[in-house]
C-alpha cells in the first residue's frame, strides 16, 4: 500500500466486520468513494454494478437526492429526540403510523431500534417481558432454524443458525434452540419430494416442541425467505405446514422482514408472498434504503395487549436505544417509503423479476453451477468443483475476485454467489449484471 493512502490508514487503523483480520493488509481494502443509481465507484475510478444494493439494502439506488434533502430538512428543524419516558417528535409518529397501516397484517404498535440484530434482540425481549407480564415466566424458549441469519448482538447471533456465528463466542445463549434448515436440496432423503421434505420439517418442529414442552416456547423467528444463509426459498408447503403448528401450541411467530421487507420478493412484504400471519415483524435495511441506520418491530394486539394490559404486574418495559426512532432516519425512512410507492418499485420488481429469474436459472447449466435459486429480486447460485471440494469457499472466492475485477459486486456466502440488486435495476442493467456474471463464472472454470 502507499504510505499514507487511504488504504494503508485503513489496514493501520480500523478493524472489520467478518473480515479476515490475518488477511487484511495482503488482500488490500477496496475503498468505495461514490455511488449513482446501481453503481459504485471506488478511488480508482473504476466502477462497479452493486448487485448486492450494499448489503441487501439499497432500494432506491445509490445517490438519491430526495433522500438527501429530507435528511438535510430534519437536520434544520431537530437534528434529535428522542422517544423515551412519553416523549415523542413528528417523524417517528408519521413514520409508526406508516407502518402500522403498510403492514399486510393487522399490526397494533411499531417499536423503533436501528439495525436488524437491534429488532430481533428487542423482540426476543419483549417476547420475555410479554411472557412474565402474563405470569408465564417459564414460556421463554425460541425457536429458530439452522440457516437462517437473524443478526450479531448476542441474542441475536444465538437466533442466527451459522457456525461461524456461534463458534468462539459461546453461542446459542440458554433458551434458543435450532431446528433444521429448510434448504430442500441440500436436506432432503432419498426420493423425498419438496413437499414431503416441508411436511418433514413441520414434524421436526413438532417433535422439538412436544420434546421441550409447548408451555415452555414462546416464539418462532424466520426470514420468510432466507438471505445471508445462503438465499434458501422455503419448500413448497413449507410455511402452509409450520404456521398451524405454531398456532397450535400458542407460540408467537416472527416474520424477519429484514431482507424481504420493502418489495424485496416481488410485494411489498415477504409475509404477503408466503401468505404468512406472523405476530411479530422485524424491519430494516430497505426501510431506509439504509442511508441512515434505522430498524422497527411490528407488534399485533396479542404481543402488545398483555404488555398494556392493568393486569401487567411487571412496570415500565426497561428497554430503548438513545437513538430509537431518530428523527432524521425516521424522515428519511419516510421519504423512501414515498419513493418506493410512487415509483411503484414492487411493480418494477415483478416487471423485472422474469427476466431476473431467466438470466439466474440459465446459469445453472454451466458445469460450474449446481444450482440456482431466486425470487423476486434475490437470488443465488451455488457453485461446486471436484478439485475444490474440500476447501469450502474456494470457489467462491475465486468467482468474487473475477467479478470485482470485470466490475460486479455480489457477495460469496461460502460457494454461493449472491443476487440482490437496488430495485431500481432496469431490464438491460439486469442484463449487464448477468453477462458479467456469466463471464466471471467461465473464467474461473478455465483456470481449475
Ligand atoms: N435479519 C436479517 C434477515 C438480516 O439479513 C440481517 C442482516 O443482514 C439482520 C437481521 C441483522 O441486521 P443488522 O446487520 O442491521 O444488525
Amino acid at each position: 500500500q502507499i504510505p499514507n493512502s487511504l488504504e494503508a490508514r485503513d489496514v493501520a487503523f480500523q478493524l472489520h466486520s467478518y473480515t479476515d483480520a490475518r488477511k487484511h493488509e495482503e488482500m488490500g481494502p477496496l475503498v468505495i468513494e461514490k455511488g449513482e443509481g446501481i453503481y459504485v465507484e471506488d478511488n480508482s475510478g473504476k466502477r462497479y454494478i452493486e448487485a448486492m444494493a450494499g448489503l441487501w439494502s439499497v432500494a432506491v439506488g445509490f445517490g438519491e437526492k430526495r433522500l438527501v434533502e429530507a435528511a438535510a430538512r430534519q437536520m434544520e428543524k431537530l437534528p434529535y429526540y428522542h422517544t423515551f419516558a412519553h416523549r415523542t417528535h413528528g417523524p417517528s409518529v408519521e413514520l409508526a403510523e406508516k407502518l402500522v397501516n403498510m403492514a399486510p397484517v393487522p399490526m397494533s404498535k411499531a417499536y423503533f431500534t436501528n439495525s436488524g440484530s437491534e429488532a430481533n434482540d428487542t423482540a426476543i425481549k419483549l417476547i420475555w417481558y410479554r411472557s412474565n407480564a402474563m405470569g408465564k415466566p417459564d414460556k421463554k424458549k425460541i425457536i429458530s432454524r439452522v440457516r437462517g441469519y437473524h443478526g450479531v448482538t448476542i441474542a441475536s447471533a444465538s437466533l442466527t443458525g451459522l457456525v461461524n456465528n456461534h463458534r468462539s463466542f459461546d453461542l446459542p445463549i440458554a433458551n434458543i434452540l435450532h431446528t433444521s434448515s429448510p434448504h430442500y436440496r441440500t436436506m432432503k432423503k432419498d426420493g423425498e419430494t419438496e413437499v414431503d421434505f416441508a411436511k418433514r420439517c413441520a414434524t421436526e418442529l413438532e417433535d422439538l416442541i412436544l420434546a421441550e414442552g409447548p408451555d415452555t416456547i414462546a416464539a418462532f423467528f424466520g426470514e420468510p425467505v432466507i438471505g445471508a444463509g445462503g438465499v434458501v426459498l422455503p419448500p413448497e408447503g413449507y410455511w402452509e405446514q409450520i404456521q398451524p403448528i405454531l398456532k397450535k401450541y400458542d407460540i408467537l411467530f416472527v416474520a424477519d422482514e429484514v431482507i424481504c421487507g420493502f418489495g424485496r420478493t416481488g410485494n411489498m412484504f415477504g409475509t404477503e408472498t408466503y401468505n404468512l400471519q406472523p405476530d411479530i415483524m422485524t424491519l430494516s435495511k430497505q426501510l431506509s434504503s439504509s442511508y441512515l441506520p434505522i430498524s422497527a418491530l411490528l407488534v399485533n394486539e396479542k404481543v402488545y395487549g398483555p404488555v398494556a394490559d392493568e393486569s401487567n404486574k411487571i412496570g415500565t418495559f426497561g428497554h430503548g436505544y438513545t437513538a430509537s426512532g431518530h428523527p432524521v432516519a425516521a424522515a428519511v425512512a419516510l421519504e423512501n417509503l414515498k419513493i418506493i410507492e410512487e415509483r411503484d418499485l414492487v411493480g418494477h420488481v415483478r416487471d423485472i423479476s422474469p427476466t431476473f429469474l431467466k438470466r439466474l436459472n440459465s446459469l445453472q447449466e454451466h458445469p460450474l453451477v449446481i444450482e440456482a435459486r431466486g425470487i423476486g429480486l434475490i437470488g443465488a447460485v451455488e457453485l461446486a468443483h471436484e478439485s475444490v471440494k474440500d476447501t469450502p469457499g474456494v470457489l467462491g472466492g475465486k468467482v468474487n475476485a473475477s467479478y470485482l475485477e470485470k466490475g460486479l459486486i455480489s457477495r460469496a456466502l461460502g460457494d454461493t454467489m449472491a443476487f440482490c440488486p437496488p430495485l431500481i435495476m432496469s431490464e438491460t442493467q439486469v442484463n449487464d449484471m448477468f453477462d458479467i456474471a456469466e463471464a466471471g463464472i467461465n473464467e474461473v472454470a478455465k483456470g481449475l
